[in-house]
């Protein structure tokens, strides 16, 4: 029997774990991972933080060792851009050298920082951070003095902002929304987050758009709609989103539609053809629709689902959105969904709490400032009516909660 061949476009988050689960579970044919940066599969998280701060160095960014890599006769291409798949043959089309011939091809290509349309200064005083590349080169700004701007006050935004301000930089952020990660984590915790930033001298803008960047002798002018003067900086930060990278699955006649369309497997409507991670928009009977989620732990368990499926078992991973950020040295996590005014365990003023919200008497979501611990139950119990008095009672345990409905998850959670 010839050996198969399976190929990952793309060689990310996503493709290095279905690579790994492929392995781990017995697929003995040939694993080609193909990217178009110049470097074997990192993790991003540590670029907005570590990386930047300069803590951590390269070698911890890999998130395949090299020692593995050569054990299990991984193929990784670094710096190869792929054209198209043609779906019949499987052959998986390169700008520039031979088709590689596949037997299965996952859709791994993430996605690109969303660009600034507004007029710009001169590129070199415009930064984005999507790829190590683009964090090596930010790296150097982040010193005593240099007034940095950062438009978009998202996580990428938040994160750089603490990183450049806690290297002694001088750090604007300005935000379109009222209030920064209000979208993701309600109005009262983004005016919460954004309390820690001012409370660290970062001076933070929001409810304006920008509506240009100039370049002077001394470096940008940032216009905001609306103000009565411009900030001014010495470099520019954009961090204002990410757009999925569609343009070869569109190529190759797969169905896109605000990302890769994918059943609760990673399955596109064409045979032996996946997507998994940032790109992917796969069905979530949680949700009961289509979602694309652009975090770290999603591509991972979107990963290691979608190489069951590429083996062809069953394996639906539909978890709750999760993810966490660290900023000024404390440890911010959420799960679930926003909806309304939360409730609150232990105590906001010192920022060490968690925010629990509700959907009609149902859990729906949690944030956490320093309580990791809290995630793992409010994980638990979401989608569970519980009474709010009771998760704010901090002599509650809330895995009792969790145990009290489900006994049977206690082997399962404790473990
Ligand atoms: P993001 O989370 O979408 O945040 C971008 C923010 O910029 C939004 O609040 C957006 O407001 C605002 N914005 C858009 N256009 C603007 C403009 N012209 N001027 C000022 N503000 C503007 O995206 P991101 O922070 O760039 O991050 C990119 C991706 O990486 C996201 O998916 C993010 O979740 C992920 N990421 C995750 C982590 C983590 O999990 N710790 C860390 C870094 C990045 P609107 O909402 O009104 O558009």
């Amino acid at each position: 029997m010839t050996r198969r061949t399976y190929v990952t476009i793309g060689a990310g988050q996503a493709a290095a774990v279905a690579a790994r689960t492929l392995r781990r579970r017995g697929f003995d044919g040939r694993i080609v991972l193909i990217g178009d940066e110049p470097h074997p599969p990192y993790q991003r998280p540590p670029l907005s933080k570590e990386f930047l701060a300069g803590v951590d160095g390269e070698d911890s960014l890999w998130i395949l060792p090299p020692k593995w890599v050569a054990d299990n006769d991984i193929d990784i291409v670094t710096g190869a851009s792929v054209a198209r798949v043609d779906t019949l043959s499987g052959a998986v089309e390169l700008d520039g050298g031979a088709p590689v011939a596949a037997d299965a091809v996952l859709f791994a290509t993430g996605g690109s920082a969303r660009r600034l349309t507004v007029p710009g200064p001169r590129p070199d005083l415009v930064h984005y951070l999507r790829t190590l590349e683009d964090a090596r080169r930010l790296a150097p700004l982040l010193t005593p003095g240099r007034r940095l701007a950062l438009i978009g006050g998202g996580f990428i935004g938040l994160e750089i902002a603490a990183t450049a301000a806690s290297s002694g930089a001088a750090v604007t952020v300005v935000e379109t929304d009222p209030v920064p990660l209000g979208r993701i984590v309600g109005p009262q915790m983004g005016e919460l987050v954004a309390q820690l930033h001012r409370d660290n001298g970062i001076d933070i803008r929001c409810g304006a758009p920008v509506s240009g960047v100039r370049t002077t002798a001394e470096g940008v002018l940032i216009d905001i709609e609306g103000a009565a003067a411009p900030v001014e900086a010495d470099a520019v930060v954009v961090g204002i989103g990410m757009v999925p990278n569609v343009g070869t699955a569109i190529a190759s006649g797969l169905q896109v539609d605000n990302g890769i369309v994918v059943d609760a497997a990673g399955r596109t409507s064409v045979p032996n053809v996946y997507a998994a991670g940032d790109v992917a928009r796969r069905f979530s009977a949680r949700a009961g629709r289509h979602v694309r989620l652009e975090h770290f732990d999603n591509a991972s368990r979107q990963g290691a689902a979608v190489a069951h499926a590429m083996l062809g078992r069953d394996a639906v991973c539909d978890e709750p959105n999760w993810f966490w950020s660290d900023q000024f040295g404390r440890n911010l996590q959420f799960v679930g969904t926003a909806r309304g005014e939360p409730v609150i365990r232990g105590d906001r003023d010192t920022l060490e709490f968690t925010a629990f919200y509700f959907d009609g008497g149902t859990l729906c979501g949690a944030f956490t400032v320093e309580r990791g611990e809290d995630i793992a139950a409010a994980r638990e119990l979401l989608g569970r009516t519980v009474d709010a008095s009771t998760l704010c009672d901090d002599d509650v345990d809330l895995f009792d909660l969790v145990y009290d409905e489900e006994p049977e998850l206690e082997a399962q959670v404790r473990t």
